[in-house]
């Protein structure tokens, strides 16, 4: 099972959260062939965005989006307060296995959106500024909440299956002299090896780092790979389009408009018929 758990520490102000995932993980992958540096990053930004959504102090999501001009035009991951995640990748060109996130993505920047059930959608745009991700997500921490937060990520494969993993710590709000302890709890963290991040349990893990410490580990979370999509959706996003528009792609296309979900691999069909019941059905509900 993909887990998410919070941690607190009792002798210092810190909090942190670990998540461990390989289903997710997998579910994303599935479905494409994607090079393997853009694997990689793909399993850090899943992990990102699932440590991300666990700062959500009310319902909604977050969509976490790496965009540029180079071969890897666009990775997103999005996650809500469920965590429920989903993930995808376009890829235009070459990319080495060693790539770095410059060498992918190019001049880009990454676009976190936070959208609460209730109440306004809030957008962070982060530059590359740092030469990893996981660099610029913790500058986004200090720009956003102005909390210093640190990430420990890891991807690799485990039971030959792919797999990431990650522990966030970051200093709790309205707390002063917070430098000794954050320091002292990032180096402990910095010691996990991929083997032991993804090999682990997550109680090891917290023994392993922390055997000196008083930690209070809460409740473990499921993260689940979850697609929106849906069939209804595609027929809202259908009947945006001008009717003639639609006709030509029905003509275009053989008779049958197919919608593929990038996210999850799901294809959609409509058939002329589909389409003259849809706008009837419409016609009826504005009546
Ligand atoms: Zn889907």
């Amino acid at each position: 099972m993909d887990t998410l758990n919070r941690f607190l520490f009792d002798n210092h102000p810190i909090r942190g959260e670990i998540t461990r995932l390989e289903q997710t993980y997998q579910a994303i992958l599935d479905n494409h062939t994607y090079p393997v540096a853009v694997q990689t990053l793909l399993g850090e930004l899943l992990v990102v965005t699932s440590l991300l959504t666990a700062t959500l102090k009310f319902e909604g999501d977050i969509a976490v989006q790496l965009q540029g001009d180079g071969a890897l035009s666009l990775a997103v991951v999005n996650g809500n307060d469920q965590q429920q995640l989903r993930g995808v990748a376009r890829v235009n060109g070459d990319i080495a296995d060693d790539a770095t996130l410059k060498d992918m993505v190019g001049n880009g920047y990454i676009v976190i959106t936070i959208t609460p059930k209730n109440g306004e959608r809030y957008q962070g745009i982060v530059g590359l500024e740092k030469e990893t991700l996981i660099g610029c997500i913790e500058n986004y921490f200090m720009q956003s909440e102005q909390l210093p937060t640190r990430l420990f990520v890891k991807t690799g494969v485990h039971n030959n299956k792919p797999m990431a993993a990650g522990i966030l710590l970051q200093v709790l709000p309205a707390n002063d002299n917070t430098d000794e302890s954050f320091e002292h709890l990032s180096a402990l963290t910095e010691t996990i090896t991929s083997e032991e991040l993804l090999q682990l349990s997550t109680d090891e893990i917290l023994y392993r780092l922390y055997n000196q410490e008083e930690v209070r580990l809460f409740e473990t979370h499921e993260i689940t790979f979850k697609c929106i999509c849906s069939r209804q959706r595609c027929e809202d996003s259908l009947m945006t389009l001008p009717e003639n528009e639609v006709d030509e792609i029905l003509k275009e296309d053989g008779g049958n408009i197919d919608i593929h979900c990038d996210y999850c691999g799901k294809h959609y069909s409509f058939d002329a018929i589909d389409i003259a019941e849809m706008r009837s059905k419409r016609k009826v509900n504005y009546h």
